[in-house]
């Protein structure tokens, strides 16, 4: 049997990132993946081969923006890989029924003009609002890239731009009391303080409500940063899809002599006689062992509560399981996804079916109450499908790789119930979700599309629609939450997944946590796997001092 230091359950690419720092610190690293291909939620693949060929479509992933926060790309030399990204701009168009619509540029004072055709207080408003979430960000930021209790770290990370941002922050009490303000209300009390039209509201509504919930919740006002964001590094997309992220960290962790074996789902964390975790079982029961460490890119609530001995995990605190189990908090909203292979781009009315304004995300959000119901309604268990809100791209407008010459693709998320209320015990692991159920709900979100571009329905040659429950058997992930847990505030940075287990470490010796489901959380960043290499190799003493 192969002998290795390090194995990691799951091949996302946080598990691929924390594989290549662990690689080039000279660690011998076997990763694990479930599926017959790596990238978890970050992959492109030509999934309607017969219908569709040539067509290439992300599965779940598509805009980057949380990764040109922190220094993965660069330190791992991605573009030697052949990484390469290409920016959206503009960022954001978000067409009303009535021919009104908000377009974002990458220019702040670009998209002030175009937001001053409705309402000139809100084009200024904007731009102190945008500089507000920039200088937070400024500030916050150098937190991501660092284990979230190293506190002298995290302090090193500051240099004097981000301190500066931290002084306009919270340089002052009444500062300070606005910024804990902003953190505790909703982006919905926040939009309404700052703005007065929906067309200025509705799409930062629809942004800040990505990270998992409606505009009405406290603690969940981080999603705002979003456009902030475009307006600042930008929004981007490798070239060839989000796959081309995994492709890269694929060759840099071969190319170090790591090595991947897909189509092997981790069934049981081994753990000896002195409770260490020391190798993994997987269906069919083959066993690898590891001398130095296993690390989860997988969710905790799996990982301790069906990959792990109960025996083990009390003994190692007796607590931990039952916090595990019911403090982590994961709503019932994930998406339901639709991939189009198109002959010809949609034409939206809204701005003259300018070809440009679908170079970014296209936003289908007419007010913030139709964002709001879009989410409540599916934590309630119920499709919000009556007047759906979505989230688009129009992936082959900036990159026509993804597609044969001419043609396009289309992606739609659309937010949707994991477990249907009423639907108990049927369908897909009995959460409801059938296929006629899903194409019936695909459907009218193409009918809400048809009312803003008419020329849709007839341009969609092939169709793949995938449930909230059959993304949750691809993915692997608990309720189909692909940022693992939610994203609210009493589960972030030193809270995530849980206080004690937030520093990447568990109780149980060896065992270590990293992806989505640890600081600073979901999205494309690939902080956390950074993060937890960190650990990881400080914790090793040979290893002390590499980072
Ligand atoms: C439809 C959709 C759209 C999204 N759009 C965006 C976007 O535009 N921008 C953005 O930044 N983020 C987006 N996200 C979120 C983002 O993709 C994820 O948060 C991120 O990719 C998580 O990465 P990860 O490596 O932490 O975990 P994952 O990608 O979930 O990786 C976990 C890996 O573990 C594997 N696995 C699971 N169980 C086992 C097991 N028992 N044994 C072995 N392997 C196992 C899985 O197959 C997977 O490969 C989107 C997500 C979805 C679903």
């Amino acid at each position: 049997m192969a002998a290795y230091d390090v194995i990691i359950i799951g091949a996302g690419h946080n598990g691929l990132v924390c594989a290549a720092y662990l690689l080039k610190a000279g660690l011998k690293v076997l990763l694990l993946e479930k599926r017959s291909v790596p990238g978890g939620a970050a992959t492109t693949e030509e999934v309607i081969p017969d219908l569709a060929p040539g067509f290439k479509f992300n599965l779940c992933a598509i805009d980057h923006e949380f990764i040109f926060l922190g220094p993965v790309i660069e330190e791992l030399e991605l573009a030697k890989y052949g990484l390469k990204y290409l920016y959206c701009d503009p960022s954001v168009f978000c067409p009303h029924p009535d021919g009104k619509y908000f377009l974002a540029y990458r220019s702040l004072a670009r998209t002030c003009q175009e937001i001053a055709r409705y309402s000139s207080r809100d084009a200024e408003k904007y731009a102190e609002f945008i500089d507000y979430w920039q200088t937070l960000m400024g500030a916050v930021s150098p937190m991501f890239n660092a284990p979230p209790q190293a506190i002298l770290e995290i302090a090193s990370n500051f240099n004097s731009s981000s301190l500066k941002d931290v002084f306009k922050t919270v340089g002052s009490v009444k500062k300070a009391l606005d910024f804990i303000r902003t953190m505790i209300s909703s982006p919905e009390e926040l939009l309404d303080e700052w703005f007065d039209t929906e067309i200025v509201k509705a799409p930062l509504a629809r942004l800040a409500a990505e990270i998992g919930a409606p505009p009405s919740q406290k603690g969940t006002t981080s999603g705002l940063m979003m456009l902030a964001m475009r307006h600042g590094h930008g929004i981007a997309r490798p070239q060839g899809g989000t796959g081309a992220l995994t492709d890269a960290l694929v060759k840099l962790v071969k190319s170090k002599g790591g090595v991947i074996l897909c189509d092997r789902t981790v069934k049981e964390v081994i753990i000896d006689d002195n409770n260490r975790a020391v190798g993994v079982k997987v269906a069919g029961g083959e066993e690898y062992r590891a001398s130095k460490g296993i690390i989860s890119n997988i969710d905790v609530q799996r990982l301790f509560l069906e990959l792990v001995d109960p025996a083990a995990v009390n003994a190692a605190d007796p607590e931990l399981g039952e916090r595990v189990k019911r403090r982590i908090v994961n709503n019932n909203e994930t998406i339901l996804k639709i991939d189009c292979a198109l002959s010809e781009l949609p034409k939206f009315e809204a701005g003259g079916g300018d070809r440009e304004h679908l170079i970014g995300t296209v936003l289908i959000a007419d007010s913030v109450k139709q964002v709001e119901k879009a989410h409540t309604l599916a934590n309630l268990g119920e499709i919000p499908d009556e007047d759906p809100s979505m989230y688009l791209d129009f992936p082959t407008v900036l990159d026509p790789s993804m597609a044969p010459a001419g043609k396009h693709t289309l992606w739609i998320e659309f937010f949707a119930p994991y477990q249907i209320a009423g639907a108990e015990g049927t369908g897909l692991n009995g959460t409801g979700w059938t296929d006629e159920l899903k194409n019936q709900v695909a459907d009218r979100v193409i009918d809400k599309l048809a009312q803003y571009a008419p020329n849709v329905k007839d341009a969609i040659v092939a169709r793949r629609v995938e449930s909230p429950a059959e993304l949750g058997v691809r993915l692997g992930a608990y309720k189909g939450n692909y940022y693992h847990l939610d994203m609210t505030l009493d589960q972030m940075i030193f809270l995530r997944p849980l206080p004690e287990i937030a520093n990447y470490k568990t109780p149980i010796d060896g065992l270590y946590l990293s992806g989505a489901g640890t600081h600073p959380g979901g999205s494309i960043s690939g902080m956390p796997g950074r993060n937890c290499a960190k650990v990881f190799l400080r914790s090793q003493k040979s290893f002390l001092g590499l980072f």
